[in-house]
Formats: C-alpha cells, sequence, structure tokens
C-alpha cells in the first residue's frame, strides 16, 4: 500500500515555511508523494486568483519528483471543503493509506471544519509546529490533545504526530505585508516565485 500525504492550503503564496514542512513529512513517515492541494475557494480567506497561486506551487515543486501539485479542485463549484477533496484523491488512488499535513494553527480549528468528525478519521495527521502565542512544544501537544477530545466527544478517533521541524516564523501574510511595505521577500519565498511575483505585481497596491 502506498503512503500519500495531502498538504492543503490558501498557499497564497507558497513560502519556505510550507516546503520545509512537506519536505520533513516525506522523510519522517516514509512518504511515496505529497500532493499539493491548493483550495479553490477558501471557506475564511479571500485570495490572489487561482491560478497565479497554482503557478507560484508549480515553479516551487517542480524540480521535486515526489511532490504534486492537483488541481482537483476545479472540478467542483462551491466551497473547498478539504473532506471533498480526499474522497476524490481516493478515486485516483486507490490502495493508499492517506496523511493530511497541517499547521498546528489549522489543526486547532479541525473540530468545526464541515465534515471534520468523518475527515479526521478518514487519515493520519502530521502538524506541523507553530508559533501561535508563545507556547512551547508541550503546550502545543496539549493544544493538540484538546482537538483530540473533542473529536472523542464525538465519537470520532484521530491519528497525528508532530512534524520534528524548527519553528518556522514565515506565513504567507508576512509575506504580503512585506511586499504592501516594500521590503524584500528575498529568502522567505523560493527564488522562481519572487520572480513571478514582481512580474505580476501581485500583492502591491498595484496588483492585477
Ligand atoms: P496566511 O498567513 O495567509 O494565513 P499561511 O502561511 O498560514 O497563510 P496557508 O496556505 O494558509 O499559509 O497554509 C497551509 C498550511 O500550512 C496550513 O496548515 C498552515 O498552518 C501551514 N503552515 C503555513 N506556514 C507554516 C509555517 N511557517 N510553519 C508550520 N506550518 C505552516
Amino acid at each position: 500500500m502506498q503512503q500519500i500525504a495531502i498538504f492543503g492550503g490558501t498557499f497564497d503564496p507558497i513560502h519556505w515555511g510550507h516546503l520545509l514542512v512537506a519536505e520533513t513529512a516525506l522523510h519522517q513517515v516514509s512518504l511515496d508523494q505529497v500532493i499539493w492541494l491548493p483550495s479553490l475557494n477558501p471557506p475564511h480567506k479571500q485570495a490572489a486568483l487561482f491560478e497565479h497561486r497554482v503557478e507560484m506551487l508549480q515553479r516551487a515543486t517542480e524540480d521535486h519528483p515526489a511532490f504534486t501539485v492537483s488541481l482537483i479542485e476545479l472540478n467542483r463549484s462551491g466551497m473547498s471543503y478539504a473532506i471533498n477533496s480526499l474522497t476524490d484523491l481516493s478515486a485516483f488512488y486507490p490502495n493508499t493509506h492517506w496523511y493530511w499535513i497541517i499547521g498546528l494553527d489549522a489543526f486547532q480549528t479541525l473540530p468545526r471544519w464541515y465534515r471534520g468528525y468523518e475527515l479526521a478519521q478518514m487519515c493520519d495527521w502530521l502538524i506541523a509546529p507553530r508559533l501561535l502565542g508563545g507556547e512551547t512544544i508541550a503546550q502545543s501537544e496539549l493544544i493538540c490533545k484538546q482537538v483530540e477530545q473533542q473529536l472523542q466527544n464525538q465519537s470520532s478517533t484521530i491519528h497525528w504526530q508532530f512534524l520534528n521541524i524548527p519553528l518556522v516564523g514565515v506565513s504567507s501574510s508576512l509575506i504580503r505585508q512585506c511586499i504592501r511595505k516594500n521590503h524584500s521577500i528575498r529568502y522567505l519565498v523560493p527564488e522562481s516565485v519572487r520572480s513571478y511575483i514582481t512580474a505580476h505585481q501581485l500583492y502591491s497596491n498595484k496588483s492585477e
């Protein structure tokens, strides 16, 4: 049975934090593949055009043999819901043990996701530590256990583990903010992404 992880997100834009998380997941649980899943219509966010976000993802991941960018969300209209994407992808990749890669901030919200209780038990969860408010790893673990408890209260079970990565403070919002303030984003995103952002004047006041 092959082992595949989905890494869902807005990726607006993709940054080195995302790439480090995916690479760590690949090796920590011996994955065959990481499928990057950009959301077409993220439920709680306004984002740059899907085409731009996809292009940046493709540029950033093209030299990695185990990274794939999925456009499966284009097949569906309406909001992007993780459980629908996992169901659709399962049809394309039979005989697969599924994982979902997620940052601690997003994992915290899982019990509130559309059919989150069902989704929780459809895959194993690989959680990237993320600074939310200066908490330690022990506190982060407590947060995950609380999520687990909330799910158990609804008779849902979940398997999760932390990814062994150093905390990386970079976020897409930080990058967008840097661009608006005319600060450099070199070394925060791959060069191919940086040049794409410049060429299309993304995230600046002059944005398309
Ligand atoms: P924004 O700042 O716009 O909220 P983001 O940087 O969190 O964006 P997303 O595309 O929303 O990027 O993130 C996709 C997934 O990657 C989420 O599960 C998020 O928690 C995780 N993630 C993003 N950046 C990091 C990071 N630096 N460390 C760990 N996880 C991260």
